[in-house]
């Protein structure tokens, strides 16, 4: 067993062997710089469904696609934090009126498939979700209020369904997203009516098609999903004030 003291020392080599760089830009020492986490606060939304819009930190453009795929496929678990903090923000701003009621929010993670899970090592979006309820729910103390959100992980892919390049057409792909999608109701938490509603979490939005399926399903099974919230974006013609890295 390794003394506190050789952790400390391996620790401090590793830092000077190995320095940290910007997740999005690729300078020197910090996790995320300045400039790209401003790029997380050109706040964005776009309605995806009837009466369903999703809510985004920022536009899919360079530094921000490197950060979200280095922490989405390469573990870089160090912005856990800050995507959480930027994520939590974009909620707390859009669902003010409601935190501040005795509502209950359930905090859905888009979910992965378990082989994309496999490959990563973590569910990604599940591990967000834990810290953005923890932010949302030490806001809602702050302000008083006795609304409470909840982690509900109650999407599930269907293991047997794969994503397939082949299936190029957008009805056939969304078929197959609605046949792959599970809801599991052991996970959909316990409050209930008028005092629930549901938030669905995902990274990145690209064509809605996902978030659709996840919204279509979930409002299936009576919940009242109010928005989505996203990092990023990936469709160029939502208007923001755009900013292209
Ligand atoms: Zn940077």
């Amino acid at each position: 067993m390794l003394s506190d003291m050789t952790v400390d020392i391996l620790q401090m080599a590793s830092m000077v062997l190995f320095p940290r760089s910007c997740a999005g830009c690729g300078a020197r020492d910090s996790v995320l710089c300045d400039a790209c986490s401003q790029l997380f606060l050109r706040w964005r939304e776009r309605s995806i469904a009837h009466s369903f819009t999703v809510f985004s930190c920022g536009q899919y453009t360079r530094a921000v696609r490197n950060a979200v795929l280095a922490w989405k496929d390469h573990g870089d678990e160090e912005l856990d934090v800050l995507f959480a903090g930027l994520l939590a923000e974009r909620i707390i701003c859009v669902l003010k009126n409601i935190l501040s009621t005795d509502v209950q929010v359930c905090v859905v993670p888009a979910p992965s498939s378990p082989k994309s899970v496999q490959s990563r090592g973590r569910a990604h979006m599940n591990i967000l979700s834990i810290r953005i309820v923890q932010q949302i729910n030490a806001y809602t103390q702050e302000q008083g209020s006795n609304c409470r959100a909840h982690m509900c992980p109650c999407l599930h892919i269907d293991a047997k369904i794969r994503k397939s390049v082949t299936a190029s057409h957008r009805k056939e792909r969304a078929e197959r997203l609605s046949k792959g999608l599970l809801y599991e109701p052991q996970h959909a938490g316990d409050a209930e009516g008028s005092k629930r509603c549901t938030i669905i979490l995902d990274d990145i939005v690209t064509s809605g098609a996902t978030l659709r399926a996840c919204v279509r399903l979930l409002r299936s099974r009576g919940e009242h999903v109010l928005a989505a919230f996203t990092l990023s974006d990936a469709d160029r013609h939502t208007p923001d004030n755009a900013y292209y890295a």
